[in-house]
């Protein structure tokens, strides 16, 4: 057994959630897995009820397609787990996995990699390549196609290691202080720019602890 296997020697699991958190900010995916942390705003309060409209446990018929709500996965070799918002299964073989997004689509980005997470795991439990996922967006009420090629699978095999070695040393990463936390319901409690490294806040801090001659001499 490892740091990064349970005490039956399996792989630890990793929330497929958390491998979108980790993509945006590692430090957001810490927050929430190590310090179990989360704080909402608007955008998260529209995403948890987008979630419940879509997360109820169901199976529905719709022509040519089956679709499944609120299916749980996983995949061992990964070590991952997590639960599907729909999926659906076509009548020529076709699965496809669909990630409800409340906010605005990235290409590329974030939810792309928990999209294709939820692909690699549905190969694992049908037995059959997932080769696309969508993610439909209710800010423009569009749903985006994601093909699940390989620089993306290697993408989520790396951010599935990285966030397990995270789990097993519990090491809270440090925040980047960007333009991302304009967009975090995390940030206040986060304080990403008081705690970065970063230089101004750092000789602000000195700064405020030196004592110049001029006030020596006004003694
Ligand atoms: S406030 Fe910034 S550093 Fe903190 S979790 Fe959010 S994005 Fe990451």
């Amino acid at each position: 057994m490892t740091a990064l296997d349970n005490r039956e020697g399996d792989l630890v699991q990793v929330p497929l959630s958390a491998l979108e958190h980790y993509a945006y900010c590692p430090r957001q995916s810490g927050l929430i897995l190590l310090e179990d942390s989360f704080a909402d705003d608007a955008a998260t309060v529209r995403g948890t009820l987008l979630h419940q409209r879509v997360d109820t446990p169901g199976n529905r018929g719709r022509g040519t397609v089956r679709t499944l709500h609120a299916l749980p996965v996983w995949h061992d070799g990964y070590g991952l787990t997590g639960i599907c918002d729909t999926v659906e299964l076509h009548s020529n073989g076709r699965i496809l996995p669909v990630e409800h997004k409340s906010g605005r689509y990235h290409p590329g980005g974030p939810a792309d990699v928990q999209a294709a997470a939820q692909a690699i795991c549905l190969e694992e439990m049908f037995r059959r390549p997932v080769p696309e996922a969508a993610i439909y967006s209710s800010a423009d009420r569009r749903r985006h196609s994601v093909t699940v090629g390989d620089e993306l699978r290697t993408r989520v095999h790396q951010l599935t290691a990285t966030v397990r070695t995270m789990l097993a040393t519990g090491q809270l990463p440090s925040p980047p202080a960007d333009s991302r936390c304009r967009r975090c319901s995390m940030a206040i409690g986060c304080m990403p720019k008081v705690l970065a490294s970063n230089r101004r806040y750092r000789q602000a801090l000195t700064d405020l602890y030196t004592l110049n001659d001029a006030q020596d001499e006004t003694r």
